[in-house]
């Protein structure tokens, strides 16, 4: 058995009430985090002292005698922000340390940035149509995903986290999986992934952006530009700014939506699953092309393929990308082509086909090459049945 950890994350609905004490919750964690953070930063100028965690922790006491907000505040919440503050200054001096980045000094919250708040281990209970949340009181919760039964003994931590006008609890959870078995290697795939395409698989198959993403996109902008032009801290910009907010919020959903259904039908179909290796390619490729959007989604996609194929005993790998396009799928002599290239048209073996297709298959020969396997069957004539290729401009 392996154990792994997986977050569920569920909306909830509370009522008026409780999301005045929420937003008062959030707020006190902002002052109590932005607090600690001058008090390390004034500790180091002025006497070169450096104060952790457990420093902080035993003010506690103190300051809730006076403290009316964070009285209101549980405990383990309380102590959570102290360990976020930890943390922050943690990463900092490892950054300093590995002098790979900026180090980038630990920053002070605002009000809009800080939207979360975590139970570490107690303090919550999740039931069937309700989480209650000591000194918040029963939420109504809408659990779409299955957790596994007896989850409760399970969950480890609950985050409240504040998305806009919504609200949800985001549940880390610690399972044991079977030791998957990647004997029997039966089927498997290699993806390109691209922009004319979101993805190439090396059987041919491609799989776009849906229509309703574009449209939701182009509103985006739309808006976006309306926004930039609005005078600054006017009361319609602020307006403005939520609504541009809540269609960005839209247009995540809707991608995430299709991300994970591709994902589910991939590691459905396939028990190996070849990737390019994003953090080598995105060293290799050069950056102008629209990037942000897609690069956003690669990685999600990844990441969720990764970790459905976990769950399902299937297996995923990631390989060295270089020169995956330039590289002839059937004969392996090199073929330069430019970017608008879009056929692979090899003047050594004669195969022709489409570009993002031969740099999948490339794929997926690396990642057989991986675990010991080679593609045997083989056969250019498949692939270029499958797939209508316009000619290109001879190389
Ligand atoms: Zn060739």
């Amino acid at each position: 058995m392996v154990k792994i950890k997986r977050t569920y994350k569920y909306r909830i609905y509370p009522n008026r009430g409780q999301k005045s004490i929420l937003e008062t919750c959030l707020n006190a964690c902002m002052v109590l985090y932005n607090d600690c953070l001058t008090e390390r930063r004034d500790a180091w100028k002025t006497s070169h002292k450096s104060i952790n965690y457990y420093d902080q922790a035993n003010q506690l006491k103190e300051i809730k005698t006076f403290d009316d907000e964070l009285k209101e505040v549980h405990s383990q919440v309380i102590q959570d922000v102290l360990k976020r503050v930890d943390k922050a200054f943690k990463n900092f001096f490892r950054r300093i340390k590995e002098q790979k980045e900026e180090p980038g000094y630990p920053r002070y919250k605002q009000r809009t940035r800080y939207n979360s708040f975590t139970y570490p281990q107690k303090g919550f209970k999740l039931e069937d149509k309700k989480l209650i949340l000591s000194k918040i009181g029963s939420v109504n919760v809408k659990k779409h995903r299955g957790l596994p039964e007896d989850a409760n003994t399970k969950i480890k931590t609950c985050t409240i986290e504040r998305d806009l006008d919504r609200w949800y609890a985001c549940f880390s959870v610690e399972m044991e999986i079977e030791e998957p078995n990647h004997e029997s290697i039966a089927n498997s795939i290699g993806i390109d992934l691209g922009i004319n395409h979101l993805i190439t698989l090396s059987n041919g198959d491609t799989e776009d952006n849906p229509k309703y993403l574009s449209k939701s996109e182009r509103k985006l902008s739309r808006k976006q530009r309306k926004l930039s032009k609005s005078k600054k801290r006017s009361n319609n910009r602020s307006k403005r700014r939520f609504g541009v907010a809540k269609i960005h919020r839209k247009v995540r959903e809707q991608r995430t939506d299709l991300l994970h259904k591709i994902s589910r039908s991939l590691v459905n179909t396939y028990d190996l699953i070849v990737f390019e290796d994003l953090k080598i390619r995105n060293m290799l490729k050069n950056h102008h092309l629209s990037k942000s959007i897609s690069d956003v989604s690669w990685s999600k996609l990844t990441n969720f393929v990764s970790y459905k194929a976990e769950e399902a005993g299937r297996r995923v790998e990631f390989v060295n990308p270089k020169n995956t396009s330039q590289e002839c799928s059937n004969c392996g002599k090199i073929v330069k082509k430019s970017l608008d290239q879009r056929v692979h048209k090899c003047p050594f073996c004669g195969l022709v086909m489409d570009r993002d297709q031969n740099a999948a298959i490339n794929i997926l020969k690396r990642g057989l090459k991986r675990v010991g396997q080679e593609l045997s069957e083989f056969k250019p004539e498949d692939f270029s049945k499958r797939r209508m290729i316009q000619e290109a401009p001879m190389l």
